[in-house]
């Protein structure tokens, strides 16, 4: 069964949302696991219209259990909402708001303590692809953020590959690469976790849609990270139905 998890960013307002619930719920597709990752704001609204259909989960939480952090939601609080799933370290957190590996590791390691499946993401930039670094630069992401993290306390964990080039540019790596990388991934976990590392689910994630969706999604990988596509219910449903 193939997870086809959407990523709504900063996007979307009341109205369009009450739109894409009519659509969503019309939806009828067998051996596909949906899941929304939606503006904290929502998340109450979406889970009540569409947590039974669909896994609902946030965009960020903060690295701090709680304090003194104007303007943070912490995993606590999320945790409040039976949030199904968190994104982690989106390349767009990564490079518009400075966020580390380090930084990373804290809010992954924080969902676990609110018993909420992270859903780490990881990639390589353009340069570093063209430098053919992929490997070596997501081989220190995942290092870096699960450090210290046992095989006991996986909870879960979601893996999304997205080469940060082919993020909402329409530009895709190709089904063989997203292959290769999506077992290196595997055999690199597998390393750090043995038999335990078996239930990471690792998706590809970069200008995913209903047309490419079936070429890029091969056996190994168990689904895909889709922005722009995941904001209109009829689109992202019928990427759930080509795959
Ligand atoms: C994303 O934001 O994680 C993403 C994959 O975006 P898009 O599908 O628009 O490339």
């Amino acid at each position: 069964m193939k997870y086809i998890i959407g990523n709504w960013k900063m996007n979307q307002n009341a109205k369009i949302i009450d739109n894409f619930i009519k659509s969503f719920k019309k939806n009828k597709v067998n051996n596909v696991k949906f899941g929304l990752a939606v503006p904290y704001v929502y998340i109450e609204k979406i889970k009540k219209k569409l947590g039974k259909t669909c896994l609902v989960g946030a965009e960020n939480c903060s690295e701090y259990s709680s304090g003194a952090y104007t303007g943070e939601v912490s995993a606590e609080m999320l945790a409040d909402f039976n949030i199904d799933f968190c994104l982690v370290g989106h390349s767009e957190r990564r490079t518009i708001f400075a966020e580390t590996d380090e930084q990373i590791n804290e809010k992954i390691k924080q969902l676990i303590k609110n018993k909420i499946t992270p859903l780490f993401c990881i990639g390589e930039t353009l340069k570093e692809y063209e430098n053919k670094e992929t490997k070596k630069v997501i081989k220190k992401q995942i290092e870096k953020g699960l450090k210290g993290i046992n095989a006991s306390e996986l909870n879960n964990l979601i893996i999304a590959y997205e080469p940060v080039w082919a993020i909402g540019t329409g530009k895709t790596a190709d089904a063989k690469t997203i292959n290769n990388i999506t077992e290196y991934i595997k055999n690199l976990l597998l390393k750090m976790y043995g038999e335990n590392s078996k239930s990471i689910k690792v998706l590809y994630g970069g200008s995913v849609n209903s047309e490419n969706a079936s070429n890029l999604l091969t056996d190994l990988v168990d689904g895909a990270l889709v922005g722009g596509a995941s904001l209109n219910a009829e689109k992202f449903i019928n990427i759930g139905r080509n795959v």
